[in-house]
């Protein structure tokens, strides 16, 4: 007799620590003597080279693999990757439970961790009532974030406001988190993997039922995902094991200086090798690492901070945490149209200056680095995503914002929805941020006081055809005589682009077109008040 089956699937916490949902499982399982089953189904749909760049899906499919050994290592069975649609995967799964098994062991229940992206809970809220209709038993719990958003919506109840009303700026958002205080420690590997040897039972049957000669069930190679080759990235290997190393590495850099005396404020873009930031966004976004663990060891480490949160390492958590908040509660948080957030601006739509942007081909030395690193390495400081936001929008090129958040989603290994679309308001001036006139350009010198310029050996590594120019002339290398050029071996405007716009023109053009943005978003958040007004009077 075949034992039946709990399943559990992995989508973005791809560990083992701190898995609140993967506990929960373990224990139903228990519960309904049951074996655990985990699998992960790969959407061909958006797995392949047109919608993830190569750098992000070679990191993905290396944190499937890491995850497998580690399943296997906690004596679970082997991860099974399931190739197709969640929805029709998950629909056949079901069906052929109610049409008496068709030799498949049964599906006592089903397991995840839940999402606050809207597509995604509205997916995940169609495979729930299948699971319902094939009477199999559903759970999910939190572990994205710091704290379940569910329970910290609740503690927003201020007097005046709606309920569920997420704060919008970072010291309201502080206020909050001091009222409900520190976030529940992370459970460790033990308290999650505790009976699991016992359920542990060979997945055979599955995979008998399951495999066909174009399906195969274990984590896909780039080949089959129709990608060239594997990337050649420095920065990043994936997996919940390399997330530890490199937690555990940046702690101790410096003696344990680095995240004592870390304020984001002070760190600089062009430092590369190594970056001055953690570089574990990666981890945080696919859930290799937790946060809650991130939090815990960094706060650890930092004891006595040098900066106050949110400046502080342990504290840049708190974006990720706002940004989420607001993307679960804000309709159509990542669209101009609909978002009561976002200030209305009728960009401009010029599809040759997107692509040069995106290509790293501007003629900006600096944000041509920035860029390129981008799609290399599938990873970029925050003041160099906010020097490329800037440019693509209010800064110089006058485009949407949502344009550019999309490229970020396709290259960022650490792609996050409500983070990236936060920041891409925040950085366009669309929402929370205010400084229009503030415009951090690629000729722009400091930034926080801090050179941007100080680049050379940033821009030299990215932006090879430039190597040989002298340093003070790398950052404006057109201003250079075309006969040292021509000596260089990069001719401006051939061998590199000309500057595609200039950028002193735009800025002026764009701040007055920003002026009017602003003077119309509070002309209707007027209108919005007072009609609220007369409505309750
Ligand atoms: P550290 O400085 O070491 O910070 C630790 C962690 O805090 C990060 O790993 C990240 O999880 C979180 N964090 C720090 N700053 C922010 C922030 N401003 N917003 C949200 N979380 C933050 N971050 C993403 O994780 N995913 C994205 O898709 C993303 N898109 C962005 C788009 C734009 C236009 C901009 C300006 C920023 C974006 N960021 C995004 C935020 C930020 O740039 C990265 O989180 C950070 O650079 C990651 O490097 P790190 O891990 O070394 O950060």
């Amino acid at each position: 007799m075949t034992i039946p089956s709990v399943l559990f699937w992995f989508r973005k916490s791809l560990r083992i620590h701190d898995n609140l949902a993967l506990r929960r499982a373990v224990e139903y399982a228990a519960e309904q003597r049951a074996c655990l089953l985990p699998l992960y189904v790969m959407d061909m749909q958006w797995a392949n080279p047109d919608k993830v760049g190569v750098v992000r899906m070679n990191f993905i499919l290396e944190s499937l693999q890491d995850l497998d050994a580690n399943l296997q290592k906690h004596r679970a069975p082997p991860l099974l990757v399931l190739r197709g649609n969640p929805e029709s995967v998950f629909s056949e799964l079901f069906a052929a439970q109610k049409d008496g098994g068709q030799g498949r062991p049964s599906i006592k229940g089903l397991f995840y961790e839940s999402d606050i992206e809207p597509r995604i809970r509205e997916r995940d809220k169609r495979v729930a009532e299948q699971a319902q209709a094939a009477n199999v038993h559903i759970e999910s719990k939190h572990g994205h974030l710091l704290y379940d958003p569910d329970w910290l919506l609740d503690q927003c109840r201020y007097r005046g406001t709606p309920a569920r009303h997420a704060p919008r700026t970072m010291s309201a958002f502080l206020a909050l988190l001091k009222r409900v205080g520190e976030p529940d420690h992370p459970l460790l590997v033990k308290e999650v993997t505790e009976g699991l040897e016992e359920l542990a039972q060979d997945n055979g049957a599955w995979r008998k039922a399951l495999q066909s000669d174009t399906q195969p069930l274990t984590v896909p190679s780039l080949a089959e995902l129709g990608y060239p080759e594997a990337p050649p990235s420095r920065l990043f290997k994936g997996g919940e094991s390399t997330a530890f190393e490199k937690l555990d590495e940046f702690c101790r850099r410096g003696g344990g200086k680095t995240v004592r005396k870390f304020n984001k404020q002070e760190t600089v873009a062009s430092d590369f090798d190594p970056p001055q930031t953690s570089t574990l966004s990666p981890y945080l976004a696919l859930g290799c690492l937790s946060p809650r663990e991130f939090y815990y060891t960094v706060r650890h480490a930092q004891d006595k901070a040098a900066a106050e949160a949110p400046d502080d390492l342990a504290g840049q958590l708190y974006w990720r945490e706002q940004y989420a908040l607001l993307g679960y509660t804000v309709p159509n948080f990542d669209r101009m149209e609909g978002n009561e957030l976002c200030r209305q601006i009728l960009w401009d739509e010029s599809p040759d200056l997107v692509a040069a942007w995106a290509a790293g081909k501007t003629g900006y030395p600096f944000l041509d680095a920035c860029m390129r690193q981008l799609v290399t390495e599938g990873w970029m400081h925050h003041n160099a995503r906010l020097v490329a936001a800037c440019f693509l929008t209010r800064g110089d090129l006058w485009q949407s914002w949502e344009i550019g958040a999309a490229v970020f989603e396709k290259y960022l290994i650490d792609y996050d929805w409500s983070s990236n679309v936060g920041n891409w308001l925040w950085a366009s001036c669309s929402a929370f941020y205010h400084d229009y006139h503030d415009v951090l350009s690629p000729k722009k010198e400091k930034w926080h006081g801090k050179s941007l310029l100080s680049t050379k050996d940033f821009i030299r590594k990215y932006v090879p055809e430039l190597a040989r120019y002298r340093d003070d002339r790398l950052n404006f290398p057109y201003s250079v005589p075309r006969r040292f050029q021509e000596e260089f071996g990069c001719v401006i405007g051939k061998d590199y682009p000309k500057p595609i716009v200039k950028h002193e023109e735009a800025y002026r053009r764009n701040r007055i077109l920003m002026k009017r943005a602003f003077v119309r978003h509070t002309q209707k958040l007027t209108l919005i008040a007072r009609s609220r007004a007369s409505g309750e009077r």
